[in-house]
């Protein structure tokens, strides 16, 4: 059953529409590719954490409602009545979403349990995915593995939250629509660290870093948004008209881009503002491993611990060897191939654009 065709990079198509469960598929095969996640777990930041803030996100339990004034102002009452402690300030992150910053992590995560205060305002609060877990992506894990089985054998020896293959839509000659599984599956850690590999059943899986797709509205066309959130008129992806592209007449030689007004369909993947995007999204998630690296958790302060420790702890970090023997590797090139001096000087300038480029690759 080895299915080898690539997997179409546009993903958000498959996120965008609702799986239906309804359709030829059993409901036991629909329960073995359904996302697994860890019952009971909740997101909370670590305490030995040392952000510079805590941000907490508010919406409301019905997620498509609107922040209005009068919610803001009953937010800062809300707080104020309850004596919510560390609250830095509040700020508006969209039209469905507010950030409430935090000064410690304590604080954040006792505003998370705030039953009381949450309930009293129909609110739902959450922190953001990227502080606290990491995202990797196996491959050719056998189509017979259930995510959940996937996630007992990977075991408790990696701090697993989510397990969740990959499922590719494909159509019918009736056009019925069915979701079918792929041999890859994205895990999700409990850590800002991604982990160089895991076993399953002995078989030893290298674990890359996923890159979230783009989000692009089908209704709009816009990006940063789905069609579920949309609250703008509906945009022919083939024509840029005020129509459905079921309805277009226009053939799709003739497409223009509603983004960038070029002769293809505005979801079509060599669309440079889509590409632009997917390049952005690319360096946000590996800026997350940086950061990690540079962290002070990674470089334990000199007054707690010996030189050995953190040189040891550093050594540790898988991060921090690739990045060292790349530059070492571009040292010694640069020396052979443009008589550059190794000097203390061209190790910075390669560690810089060993730096740039791995942040960039890919
Ligand atoms: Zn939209
Ligand atoms: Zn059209
Ligand atoms: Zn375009």
């Amino acid at each position: 059953m080895g299915r080898r065709k690539k997997r179409k990079r546009d993903e958000n198509e498959v996120a965008d529409r609702p799986t239906d469960s309804s359709s030829e598929s059993e409901d036991e095969e629909v329960g073995k590719y359904q996302p697994y996640k860890v019952p009971n777990y909740n997101r909370k930041y670590p305490e030995n954490s040392n952000l510079s803030e805590y941000i907490v996100f508010l919406t409301h339990n019905k997620e498509d409602q609107h922040f209005t004034d009068k919610d803001r102002l009953a937010l800062s009452q809300g707080l104020r009545k309850h004596g919510v402690s560390g609250v830095m300030h509040l700020k508006s992150i969209n039209r469905y979403k507010v950030g409430i910053t935090f000064d410690v992590s304590n604080n954040a995560n006792v505003f998370l349990q705030n039953k009381k205060f949450l309930d009293e305002l129909s609110l739902n609060a959450s922190i953001p995915a990227i502080s606290t877990e990491v995202t990797g992506v196996l491959s050719s894990v056998p189509l017979s593995l259930s995510n959940k089985k996937i996630f007992s054998l990977i075991g408790s020896s990696r701090n697993i939250i989510q397990v969740r293959r990959f499922m590719r839509r494909v159509k019918n000659d009736m056009g019925a629509v069915s979701y079918q599984p792929t041999q890859t599956v994205a895990v999700t850690f409990a850590s800002t660290v991604l982990p160089e590999y895991v076993y399953l059943d002995h078989w030893r899986h290298e674990v890359n870093l996923y890159i979230a797709p783009v989000k692009q509205c089908l209704r709009c066309m816009r990006y940063g948004h789905i069609a579920k959130f949309c609250k703008n008129a509906e945009v022919c992806s083939i024509c840029t008209e005020n129509h459905s592209y079921r309805s277009c007449q226009t053939k799709n030689d003739d497409a223009k881009c509603a983004n960038c007004n070029g002769n293809h369909v505005a979801i079509s993947a060599s669309c440079p503002i889509k590409q632009k995007k997917i390049e952005e999204n690319k360096v946000k998630s590996r800026s997350v491993q940086y950061s990690d690296l540079f962290n002070e958790n990674s470089f334990p302060s000199l007054s707690s611990k010996t030189i050995e420790t953190q040189i040891n702890n550093l050594t540790k970090s898988d991060i921090f060897l690739k990045l060292l023997t790349e530059t070492i590797l571009c040292v010694i090139n640069n020396n052979s191939t443009k008589k550059q001096p190794i000097n203390t000087g061209t190790v910075k300038e390669n560690l810089i654009s060993t730096l740039s480029k791995t942040l960039l690759k890919k």
